[in-house]
């Protein structure tokens, strides 16, 4: 896609105007000697859901860590709404943005991990609260309200005292969705959200996922091996194999009728 950019501020617009919600431009990833992401670029449209599919090892939470500012690249740059995330290109150099431009774009960004990660000393009321109070600085009363709107989406509306050990694995799951979802993202990352929970309560977990992207324009990246999930929520599959975009298509595309045989092989094993 071509595009256009501001040589001042590194900003970009595609061709036809739109901004990207999230560019990459030959993303390289490093750890050690280890090239785990090569020249990476993809665009993702504001409002796509994008499934990022692949082997164990393919580096598919390594992109999603690198767009929540988890983990930095070593060449290359991230825009985000058409804005650098960490570095910018300034007479031909790569320079790094300051640490309060990073915190501001990575408010744009909630990630929901298979380990739900939520703070085990505050309830869940706190935990939902936390972000957008401290980082925000939402006001507090309202932070509640809006806590307790998303815990009643997420089928939790007596659990707002409650603390984590309380709760099962699929509540705790549901609160971090609610967690994430109260900053108001741009963006929503989601890995393997359903991985670490027991079979029977996957389904509910999913049928919130699904909600979210029927009553919201949220832009999400999503790495699952729930196919049929992938199906009913994205627009969008990106196969990938050690660090490269094997191939990407609509889901009809890349589960019917897919062109590699790396996707084949795969998904001959996930299916
Ligand atoms: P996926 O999510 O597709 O399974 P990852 O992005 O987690 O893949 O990992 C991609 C590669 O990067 C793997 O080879 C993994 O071992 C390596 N890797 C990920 N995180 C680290 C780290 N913190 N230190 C060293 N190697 C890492
Ligand atoms: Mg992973």
């Amino acid at each position: 896609m071509p595009t256009r950019t501001d040589t001042h501020t590194g900003a970009i617009t595609l061709d036809n105007g739109e901004v990207p919600a999230i560019r990459f431009d030959k993303v390289e990833k490093r750890f050690g000697d280890h090239i785990v992401l090569h020249d990476l670029d993809f665009t993702v449209r504001k409002g796509d859901r994008v499934t990022l599919i692949g082997p164990s090892g393919s580096g598919k939470t390594t992109i999603l860590r690198l767009v929540m500012t988890l983990e930095e690249a070593n060449a290359g740059y991230i825009l985000i709404d058409g804005k650098p995330l960490t570095h910018v290109e300034r007479d031909g150099k790569r320079v790094e943005l300051k640490e309060k431009h990073r915190n501001e774009m990575r408010k744009r960004i909630g990630m929901v991990f298979q380990q739900f990660n939520l703070f085990p000393n505050m309830t869940v009321l706190e935990n939902i609260i936390e972000a957008p109070v401290h980082v925000l600085k939402t006001p507090k009363d309202k932070a509640v309200a809006r806590a307790h709107e998303l815990l009643e989406m997420v089928g939790l509306p007596d659990k707002a005292d409650a603390h984590p050990t309380q709760l099962s694995g699929g509540q705790q799951q549901r609160v971090a969705i609610a967690r994430a979802l109260a900053m108001e993202p741009e963006i929503l990352l989601l890995d393997e959200v359903t991985s670490a929970l027991d079979p029977e309560v996957v389904g509910e977990v999913l049928n919130i996922l699904r909600d979210v992207a029927r009553n919201t324009d949220v832009t999400m990246l999503i790495v699952t091996h729930e196919m049929q999930f992938a199906r009913d929520v994205s627009n969008r599959v990106m196969m990938f194999d050690g660090g490269r975009i094997v191939e990407e298509g609509s889901p009809e595309k890349i589960f019917t009728d897919p062109q590699e045989q790396r996707t084949k092989d795969f998904l001959a094993a996930v299916l």
